[in-house]
C-alpha cells in the first residue's frame, strides 16, 4: 500500500516548473519552485515543522502546550496543521491588512485568531508583536516560535529547500531569487546554495518598494508576507548579492499574468519575486538557470489581486491591464 502517515510527511519536495510565457525577454531558463504544493499551501509548512520539532526536543514545547505566534497567515496554517496532528493548541495574532480569507482558513484548521491594527508602530501595545508577547505571558504552557528570530526558520530552508533545488537542477542553478519577509527563505536556501556551489550561485532578494531590505523606511505597501520595517534576526545580511525593489502595481499585474499565462494561481509576493527574477534574467545566456521561489497560492487573494474593482481602486489596472467585466457596455 502507498500512503503517508499524516499530512506532515508531505511537507517539502515541491516541484520546479519552467516559466514559458512571461519570460520573452531572456534566453535563460527561468524555473519556479511552486510552494503551494505543500500540504498547508505555502512555503511556511517547512519552517513550522522544523520549529515545532526543535521546540519539542529542547523542552520549550511540552505535551498539551499552546503555540502563540504573530503571523500573516501562512506560518499559522503550517503551525496549525503540525500542531493539531501533535495535539497542541494554537493562538495566532494577525495584522488587520491580512485578507479575511486567510484568517478564516486558520480558524478552519481549529486555531484561534486575534486581529490587530496595522497602522501602529511595532512598539505600540496594540501592535501584533506586543499582543502576542502578552498572550505568551498570560497563557500557561505557551511557546512562541518567533519566526523572525528562530534559527530553525532559516535552518529549515538550509536543510530542505536548498538541497532540493541543487538536486532538481542537477547543480546547474546559477541564480536564486526569493521575496524577503522574515528573511528565512533567502538566508537558509541562499547559504546552502552558496556553500554547495562554492559561491557560484548568485542570490537575489525581492522586496516591496519602501521596505528596509531595499533601502526604504518601512512605508506601507499592499503586497502581503514580504518587506519589513525592521531587520529580523532570521535575515542574514551576508547572503543576498542584491535586493530588487518592486512596486505593488508591478507585483500584482505579474501575479495576474502568472494565473492567465502560466496556469499558476499564486499570491502577490510570487508576482513580486517573478518581476525581480525577470529583471535578473534579462541579458543572461542560455546556460543560465534562474530559480524563483513562489511562496503561496492565489486562493487567499481572490477578493483583492484577482478582483478588478479592488485593483481599479488602487489604480493597479492602468496601462492596458484592465479586462472587460461581465455587465460592462463594450
Ligand atoms: N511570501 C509570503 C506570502 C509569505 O507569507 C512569506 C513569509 N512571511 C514570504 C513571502 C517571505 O518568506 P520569508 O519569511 O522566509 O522571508
Amino acid at each position: 500500500m502507498h500512503f503517508h502517515d499524516s499530512m506532515i510527511s508531505l511537507v517539502g519536495n515541491t516541484p520546479l516548473v519552467r516559466l514559458n510565457h512571461v519570460t520573452t525577454s531572456t534566453q535563460a531558463t527561468v524555473l519556479a519552485k511552486v510552494e503551494y504544493f505543500n500540504p498547508g499551501g505555502s512555503v511556511k509548512d517547512r519552517i513550522a515543522l522544523r520549529m515545532i520539532e526543535a521546540a519539542e526536543q529542547s523542552g520549550a514545547l511540552r505535551p498539551g502546550g499552546t503555540i502563540v505566534e504573530p503571523t500573516s497567515g501562512n506560518t499559522g496554517v503550517g503551525l496549525a496543521i503540525v500542531a493539531q496532528q501533535k495535539g497542541y493548541r494554537c493562538v495566532f495574532v494577525c495584522p488587520d491588512k491580512v485578507s479575511l480569507d486567510k484568517i478564516n482558513v486558520l480558524r478552519a484548521y481549529g486555531a484561534e485568531v486575534v486581529v490587530c491594527p496595522t497602522a501602529v508602530d511595532p512598539e505600540h501595545p496594540d501592535s501584533y508583536y506586543n499582543v502576542s508577547d502578552r498572550l505568551v505571558r498570560e497563557t500557561p504552557g505557551a511557546w512562541k516560535p518567533n519566526q523572525y528570530s528562530n534559527p530553525h526558520n532559516p535552518l529549515s530552508h538550509y536543510h530542505s529547500t536548498g538541497p532540493e533545488l541543487w538536486q532538481q537542477t542537477e547543480g546547474r542553478i546559477t541564480h536564486f531569487v526569493a521575496g524577503v519577509g522574515t528573511g528565512g527563505t533567502i538566508s537558509g536556501t541562499g547559504r546552502y546554495l552558496k556553500e554547495v556551489s562554492e559561491g557560484r550561485v548568485r542570490v537575489i532578494g525581492a522586496d516591496p518598494e519602501g521596505s528596509v531590505y531595499s533601502g526604504g523606511s518601512g512605508r506601507p505597501y499592499l503586497v502581503e508576507g514580504v518587506g519589513e520595517d525592521f531587520w529580523p534576526e532570521a535575515y542574514d545580511r551576508t547572503i543576498a548579492d542584491e535586493v530588487v525593489a518592486v512596486s505593488d502595481k508591478d507585483s500584482f499585474q505579474m501575479t495576474r499574468r502568472l494565473a492567465r499565462e502560466e496556469g499558476l494561481l499564486v499570491g502577490g509576493s510570487c508576482g513580486m519575486a517573478v518581476v525581480a527574477a525577470l529583471k535578473v534574467a534579462q541579458g543572461l545566456g542560455p546556460d543560465d538557470v534562474v530559480v524563483v521561489l513562489l511562496p503561496d497560492s492565489g486562493r487567499g487573494y481572490l477578493s483583492k489581486i484577482f478582483n478588478d474593482e479592488w485593483m481599479n481602486d488602487y489604480g493597479f489596472l492602468e496601462e492596458g491591464g484592465e479586462q472587460p467585466r461581465v455587465g460592462d457596455v463594450l
